[in-house]
């Protein structure tokens, strides 16, 4: 049998389960089968006693038996729970899904080996949607101590193909094969990094001789992985940079001076200053700028973006600069035209709703020359919007832009005009490194000066009254509050407050006259929305009461409290984007995270990161680590998070040794020609082909 064979030529496997296995796995070939890697290991040594559960960080593995099982709860709230025990004592396994599969799979009297991680609940420990399987057939007593746990789902175990059932033909691909696994890693790589080769790495990983062949094996196919991602995106940022030209901004032109010697309305911070010096760097020397922009919330990135535009505009070319939403388009171009008023540019907006003689009117001016700077939403990619001449596109909040997007803009120019990225959701390092590994990184890692870092408290429900008092107080002096609820209507199943409870209570803690409120949510009219909002800009109302629809683009720098109710259930980026509405003017300003009393443990790292920290930067690390990168904005477009086996939170190591050996090897040999990187290119070209054949890696 070989690599790349019918995987129903394998033993074991007939046309049915092939046809299973092709539908939920993408599993075509014995070679993409042997690339299906487990995702964890039952360890024979590891068996935890229910007695000694304690903590409910990590998952436990237990052996015992069921005793009970019912099922609780009504409607949306129901749930299995089964009680099970070893000897030492007896630990709840709770269901709230799948409670009938759950069901169908438990037997009682007979020994099952359960895994799952524990929660604390009202002081004792339960463990919900456990793994389960039952002794005998888990392999426990095989001799074999690690044993590899496959993932598989709900079609393929019905077809036998539970894990065991994986397990066995990967088994049967590895003794039927006969050709060997070609190594995809050049002798240097190996050798720097004390690698095995890839024929025994997949071979342990399937079927490990101990923990410690297993975990060199778990080591090498982490690096292959993450190290063919970096060396595609260091070949390209090559490409880009050093190869590919551009135009030359060749001079600090009139204008750029005339505005930064009289019309600047502060004192540049030293990271924009350094930002900008950097952009100049890059638009100078004749090679194609691809720049990302990283800085916190308020860090001034706007001035940032307006005086590249202006060294673009003095230097002959034209300008885009396009935003996710129309708010935060028409936000900058408020601003924006604000600023270059005295310098007689010619900026204009254009989103979805510019009317179309207005529109038409934009089309013609912009293809002819006369608009220096055009800002607006995606209505800016649309084929109909060309350019006299495009130097500079500028893209805000970029993760909510994908990679085509981008393409799009470089079309309007004869050669790809520079593009600058800007993005308010810091990114840890190593996943920058991944998600935007071929562009080059500038970070405003300063706020201007003079502002307050916000302060952050974790208050109890319990609480309540005396945060309301500090409302009332706060109220007295002037300031205006926020109040931001996670949800709009009571879901059933959870005893969260919502918004309309949480308003009457407001309202009747702060009434009329003295007191005026607005009320924001998603489900009301836009107009609605607009005149509650525009109340609260206006100062005519002091406490703004809101679902998340506030997150983006609201600037009210009297407005210094920002409540967030039911804080635990909001994400780490979420609520530090929140927070980020408060503390934008001269005043102190507060952030109070309301909470029930009882968290799980993410939530309460979560709630302490906030409390310890205004840095977006260290927020966005904790976040990476309790949410893994899938959950990150952004990664789900950009197609590089699906990695078998790397996992961007825990293998930062492995992935800047892999980004630092893929720069090495692209700057001695950019083209991959000398015949020691014959078989990275091979392996490159393979990928790049996207065959859907055991070569196949991303
Ligand atoms: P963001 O990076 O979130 O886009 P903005 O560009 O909107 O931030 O800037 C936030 C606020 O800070 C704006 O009101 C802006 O005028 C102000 N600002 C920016 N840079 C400075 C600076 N160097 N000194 C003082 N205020 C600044
Ligand atoms: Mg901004």
């Amino acid at each position: 049998m070989r690599l790349t064979d019918d995987i129903s030529f394998l033993k074991g496997v007939g046309p049915q389960r092939a046809e299973a296995l092709q539908k939920e796995l993408a599993i075509f070939t014995p070679g993409q089968l042997l690339l299906h890697y487990p995702f964890r290991y039952i360890d024979k040594s590891q068996i935890t006693k229910i007695k000694d559960i304690q903590s409910d960080q990590t998952p436990v593995q237990i052996i015992g038996q069921f005793n009970v099982v019912r099922e609780v709860g009504e409607a949306r709230a129901k749930r299995l729970v089964a009680s099970f025990s070893d000897d030492t004592g007896t630990i709840d396994l709770v269901w709230f899904k799948g409670a009938k599969w759950a069901k169908a799979a438990i037997q009682l009297n007979k020994t099952f080996v359960v895994y799952g991680k524990p929660t604390e609940f009202k002081g004792k420990y339960n463990i919900p949607h456990p793994e389960m399987e039952q002794y005998e057939t888990a392999g426990v007593v095989s001799g074999n101590e690690l044993k590899p746990v496959y993932r598989t789902t709900e079609k393929l175990s019905s077809k036998g193909l539970s894990s065991n059932g994986i397990a066995k033909l990967t088994r049967t691909a590895l003794d039927e094969l006969k050709e060997p696994i070609l190594e995809n890693l050049s002798a240097v790589v190996l050798d720097r990094f004390k690698l095995p080769s890839r024929q025994e790495s997949i071979r342990q990983i399937h079927l490990p001789s101990n923990a410690t062949a297993l975990e060199a094996a778990r080591r090498r196919l982490k690096f292959e992985e993450l190290f063919f991602i970096q060396l595609q995106l260091v070949k390209q940022k090559l490409l880009q940079t050093k190869m590919e030209r551009g135009f030359v901004f060749e001079k600090v032109g009139d204008i750029f001076n005339e505005f930064y010697s009289k019309h600047l309305p502060f004192e540049l911070t030293n990271a924009q200053k350094r930002v900008i010096k950097e952009i100049r760097a890059d638009v100078g020397r004749g090679y194609h700028m691809n720049r990302l922009i990283q800085g916190d919330v308020g860090s001034g990135k706007t001035i940032v973006a307006l005086l590249s535009a202006i060294l673009a505009i003095d230097n002959g070319y034209q300008t885009c600069l396009m935003a996710p939403t129309e708010i935060l388009a028409i936000q900058h171009f408020q601003s924006i035209s604000t600023l270059v008023a005295p310098l007689g540019l010619k900026v204009v907006l254009l989103t979805g709703s510019t009317p179309k003689s207005e529109r038409r009117i934009i089309l013609e001016s912009l293809a002819q020359g006369s608009i220096h700077l055009i800002i607006g939403t995606h209505a800016l990619i649309e084929p109909t919007v060309q350019f006299q001449k495009l130097g500079l596109a500028i893209i805000d909040e970029q993760h909510r832009f994908g990679v085509a997007q981008r393409a799009a803009l470089w079309k309007k120019a004869t050669l790809p005009p520079h593009v600058l990225v800007m993005t308010a959701t810091p990114i840890p390092r190593t996943l920058a490194m991944t998600l935007y590994g071929d562009l080059d990184n500038s970070i405003i890692d300063e706020l201007p000066p003079g502002r307050k870092p916000i302060q952050t408290l974790h208050k109890t429900d319990a609480h309540r009254i005396e945060v309301f008092g500090f409302i009332e107080k706060e109220i007295a002096k002037g300031r205006q509050v926020y109040i931001v609820y996670p949800l709009i209507e009571e879901s059933e199943a959870m005893d969260y407050k919502d918004l309309q409870d949480g308003y009457e209570s407001i309202s009747r803690r702060f009434p009329l006259p003295d007191y005026r409120i607005s009320i924001v949510h998603g489900q009301m009219k836009q107009e609605s929305r607009d005149y509650e909002m525009e109340q609260f800009v206006k100062g005519k109302t002091q406490i703004m009461v809101a679902t998340t629809v506030i997150e983006v683009g609201v600037n009210i720098p009297n407005a210094s409290v920002m409540i967030i109710e039911s804080a635990e259930r909001f994400g780490l980026s979420q609520l530090h984007q929140l927070r980020g509405r408060v503390g934008r003017g001269a005043d102190q300003s507060y952030c109070i995270l309301m909470t029930g009393h009882k968290l799980s443990s993410d939530a309460r790292t979560r709630l302490q990161t906030m409390v310890e920290t205004n840095d977006g930067f260290k927020i966005a690390e904790v976040d990476l680590e309790l949410r893994g990168p899938g959950d990150l904005s952004g990664t789900q477009q950009s197609g590089l998070m699906n990695l078998r086996i790397a996992d961007l939170a825990r293998d930062q190591k492995i992935l800047s040794a892999a980004r630092e050996m893929a720069l090495e090897i692209i700057d001695q040999d950019p083209t991959l020609s000398n015949p020691e990187n014959k078989p990275l290119s091979d392996h490159l070209q393979l990928i790049s082909q996207h065959k859907s054949d055991w070569s196949r890696i991303s």
